[in-house]
């Protein structure tokens, strides 16, 4: 297995990625700093790690029976949804469904409210909204089968269009971080806070993925077709492991619930990753990205200065984007080169790709 591990002297830290990818010196840093979280046990980083809040993104933390919730950060849930529509490409008129799109902007009706309210009684705004950054509905179609069997069983066809929804718990998620907020100590996983917590969390997490349905439901129906259902995986999320066990996920997907989306950028491919058993170590976990190569300062200043002006769209997909600094601050060269993290996830025996889709419509608030 040709990866890199930056394991220290007991192996506490791991690192999914060959040594021709790209890891940022700042974000192992952030990783080692983990130690001296309570309860600490060990990490394990994936190709797409790159700098975060309070630590690393790109990872997944285990703890002796303590939750840190601020490892999981304000955007509780949040997490990739691909579901399929039943449209061919070729039956797409894509300036129509271009247009159609725009629709997402005000995509919230008195049924879907009532939806939210079931979830999340105390809790009105943000259900069929998308979220700003990093988030996005972006229709795409399958291009490349490289498991076919798979693929049938899945039903996911060459030419057929698909939706990735990226968004999580919106307002709801920073409510209950802050509702619990417990500085750097964290909380007993027995305790009466940290069941409260999980608790909270819990529903923030269904919030994030009912989210995700929603508008894949809205956008499916702008465009005249229906949605079905491939895959919904969080990456930001707290879980209970055997033994008393605590395990934080931030920004790292869950390798052992089925299929997992593996999105590039705007401007890249994404694939349909299938879990394999992978070692120990990983923690069960998966890259939930291509992740980030330059921050947004960095992007928009760029942007501001007008010293290289943003790269023409190299799939040729079409971006709905009202905000010119987000869109430069989520050009495609700042992340990371989607082909490199997919080559560290089967190196290291993770998962495979089972197939590939490439960019239509992409759209972000
Ligand atoms: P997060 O923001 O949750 O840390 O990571 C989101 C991941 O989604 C990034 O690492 C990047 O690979 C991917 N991504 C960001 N923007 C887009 C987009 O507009 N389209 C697609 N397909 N992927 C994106
Ligand atoms: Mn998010
Ligand atoms: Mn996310």
């Amino acid at each position: 297995m040709n990866i890199h591990h930056w394991t220290g002297a007991d192996r506490r830290f791991r690192v999914f990625a060959s040594p021709a990818s790209w890891i940022e010196g700042a974000s192992v840093a952030q990783l080692r700093l983990l130690a001296g979280r309570r309860g600490f046990l060990s990490a394990a980083a994936m190709a797409d790690l790159h700098p975060g809040h309070k630590g690393p993104v790109g990872c997944a933390i285990e703890t002796e029976g303590v939750i840190h919730p601020d490892l999981v950060g304000t955007d509780i849930g949040c997490g990739m949804a691909l579901f399929a529509l039943d449209i061919e490409q070729r039956q797409l008129h894509i300036d129509k469904a271009f247009k159609a799109l725009h629709g997402l902007h005000e995509a919230v009706d008195a049924g879907d409210r009532a939806h939210q309210a079931a979830i999340a009684p105390d809790y009105a705004p943000g259900m069929g909204t998308v979220g700003g950054g990093n988030h996005f509905v972006e229709l795409q179609v399958l291009d490349d089968r490289a498991d076919e069997a798979a693929c049938d069983a899945h039903g996911l066809r060459r030419g057929a269009l698909f939706l990735l929804v990226h968004t999580g718990s919106r307002s709801l998620g920073p409510e209950v971080l802050e509702r619990h907020g417990v500085g750097e100590r964290g909380l007993d996983l027995q305790s009466p806070e940290g069941i409260a917590y999980l608790a909270d969390h819990d529903r923030a997490v269904a919030f994030a993925a009912a989210n995700r349905k929603l508008l894949a439901e809205t956008a499916a129906s702008l465009v005249r077709g229906n949605a079905r259902l491939i895959t919904d995986q969080p990456h930001n999320f707290v879980e209970p492991r055997p033994g008393g066990r605590v395990l934080h996920r931030k920004g790292a997907a869950p390798a052992d619930r089925g299929l997992s989306p593996l999105p590039g950028s705007r401007g890249a491919q994404s694939h349909l990753l299938l879990p394999e058993a992978g070692p120990g170590e990983a923690l069960a976990s998966l890259p939930h990205g291509a992740g980030r190569k330059r921050d947004r300062a960095g992007m928009s200043d760029r942007a501001k200065d007008g010293d290289r002006p943003p790269r023409a769209n190299p799939l040729g997909n079409r971006i709905i984007c009202a905000d010119r600094r987000m869109a430069a601050e989520e050009a495609p060269d700042a992340y990371k080169n989607i082909a490199r993290v997919l080559a560290d996830v089967e190196e290291a025996g993770l998962a495979r790709s089972i197939a590939r889709f490439r960019p239509i419509v992409t759209f972000k608030t």
